[in-house]
């Protein structure tokens, strides 16, 4: 059996599996589309890349058993085709990878269960820890920070390492990776490579557009890579064009320029189109040709060989009850400009008004536009979670959740992010020319156009300030909050509830 997120050539269910003899499964299910409403990119982008590598598998001489979505009798969940599988083909076993989502995993246990068919679960070699790698180095910790992991697998790899440590003699070079453009932009960026849809992919494109009409997003700009090669081109165009920028611009955001010099790598590698120690084993040998400065490289291969791993290590640890963690209590609907791009402020315009058109936005516009305002606005954080889930191309649950309900909404409490991302909209306006043109003003807490942002922190630290207290990196914001002077807060409490009742509907 085959998922839509394991289309590696390599996988070991293959290398188990006899050709020609042994069934290989696939299935595509609306259910997918439809349990959190998934941008039409999303989509396309999964049926798209199985439907290439089914072809490719048929083409290597395997019993192919893939189910359409359109096939006559698709039972629309995938549950439910695998049941309809295991009546047809009477398997002795039914054998895949380890699921990337608790919820499918639960639902292929019960089945088999169900039917009384062993389900054998083979470790997933895409990551470089397993799930019981991470289990270990969980084990006795009281915090568990992506930090100390990123190290022990930067040894253990022995990446980025030098003879008597790491290269360059520091393990982390974040403080370089924070730089913003200055007034005149960030000037011509080579365009990414992108990928025109081919007949498979146009057919697809038709059939998501007929059968989900009122999903979110766009289609008109899908050219994401939908097999290896491709996925191995985009990673080639990366390293040889953007790489060497990627680091001192990771965080900096611009109006209209949706991909800067980031990679656009992680829906291949999260289908496993492209493996990730090829990322990593090419930005490392790009460093080492001089090709690309260590403080690139590093952050480069930080975000992959640590915060990927570490979140799927997360993941794998605390659910199910992670995903019903809410540790501030917020209860909040998500506003509906999530789903239109439609509001005054223009961060948030900029930011959701790309992701609908490719569904993609990067680290620091996920997590301080996007994020920051949901956190602010204390949006109850599973509403945040399925948005996230349905509205990126590269969205699986395993580095999603995390991502969202730990680093972005501090819904788990810290543990794991030391503090939760709250911050003013001074940030935007430092690191993006967002704030330029805006409606509202960045500095402004109260009065006509001060920045929702901005009114909505002040607002935000009073009313977590009994939780927060006992968060030891939030006490300099918490020592600015207590300077403000009675009337100035209620000032703001004031103008918060203005907020949340004419902007956040
Ligand atoms: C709230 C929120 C939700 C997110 N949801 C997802 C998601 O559903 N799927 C997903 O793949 N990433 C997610 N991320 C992480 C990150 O934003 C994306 O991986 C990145 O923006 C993808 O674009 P890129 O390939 O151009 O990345 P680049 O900036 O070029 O980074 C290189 C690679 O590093 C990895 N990476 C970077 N940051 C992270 C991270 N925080 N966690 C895990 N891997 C990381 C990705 O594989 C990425 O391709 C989320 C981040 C936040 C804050
Ligand atoms: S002023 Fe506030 S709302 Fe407007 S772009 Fe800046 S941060 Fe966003």
């Amino acid at each position: 059996m085959i998922l839509g997120d394991q289309l590696c050539r390599r996988s070991p269910v293959l290398e188990r599996a006899r050709r020609g003899e042994d069934v290989v499964w696939m299935a595509e299910a609306a259910e997918e589309s439809t349990h959190v409403p998934s941008h039409k990119a999303r989509t396309a982008l999964f049926l798209a890349a199985m439907r290439h590598h089914a072809a490719w598998l048929a083409a290597q001489g395997w019993r192919v058993d893939y189910r359409r979505l359109d096939d006559p009798g698709n039972t629309g969940s995938l549950g439910g085709e695998l049941l309809a599988a295991i009546r047809r083909h009477h398997p002795r076993r039914v054998v895949l990878l380890e699921a990337g989502e608790w919820r499918v995993a639960k639902m292929f246990e019960d089945v088999c269960g169900a039917e009384g068919v062993p389900l054998v679960w083979l470790s997933d070699p895409h990551f470089y820890a397993t799930r019981d790698d991470f289990r270990q180095h969980a084990r006795g910790r009281k915090q568990l920070r992506m930090e100390f992991f990123y190290r022990e697998m930067r040894r253990r790899h022995g990446i980025l390492m030098e003879k008597h440590g790491p290269a360059g003699g520091k393990w982390n070079f974040d403080a370089e990776n924070r730089e913003s453009f200055s007034s005149s932009g960030p000037g011509g960026i080579p365009q990414p490579a992108g990928f025109p849809p081919d007949d498979i992919t146009r057919e697809v494109l038709r059939l998501v557009e007929q059968r989900f009409p009122d999903n979110p997003g766009s289609l008109r700009h899908f050219d994401w890579p939908v097999t290896p090669e491709q996925a191995r081109a985009a990673l080639d165009d990366f390293i040889g064009n953007r790489l060497p920028q990627f680091g001192r611009f990771q965080d900096a955001m611009w109006t209209e320029q949706p991909f800067l010099f980031h990679s656009r790598l992680s829906a291949a590698m999260n289908l496993k189109l492209l493996e990730a120690r090829d990322a990593v084993r090419a930005a490392e040998e790009a460093w080492r040709e001089g090709k690309a400065p260590l403080a690139s490289v590093e952050g480069f291969i930080r975000q992959i060989l640590g915060w990927r791993e570490y979140v799927r290590g997360v993941y794998w640890l605390w659910m199910p009850e992670y995903a019903t963690w809410n540790a501030l209590d917020a209860q909040a609907p998500l506003p509906r400009f999530y789903w239109t791009g439609e509001t005054e402020m223009r961060c948030l315009r900029e930011v959701i008004g790309q992701t609908l058109e490719y569904g993609y936005a990067h680290h620091i516009q996920r997590l301080m536009v996007a994020g920051l305002f949901a956190l602010l606005a204390g949006v109850e954080p599973r509403q945040v979670h399925e948005w996230y889930l349905g509205i990126y191309v590269d969205a699986v649950e395993w580095v999603e959740l995390p991502n969202v309900l730990g680093m972005s909404q501090f819904a788990d409490g810290g543990r794991m992010a030391s503090k939760p991302y709250a911050a003013t909209g001074k940030y935007i306006a430092r690191m993006s020319n967002y704030c330029q043109g805006c409606r509202y003003d960045p500095a402004r807490a109260t009065g006509e156009n001060a920045c929702p942002f901005t009114v909505l922190y002040w607002d935000f630290l009073m009313r977590n300030e009994g939780e927060l207290r006992r968060v030891p990196r939030m006490e300099m914001q918490l020592a600015n909050l207590r300077r403000l002077a009675p009337d100035a807060r209620r000032e703001i409490r004031a103008q918060a509830g203005r907020v949340k009742k004419e902007v956040c509907v």
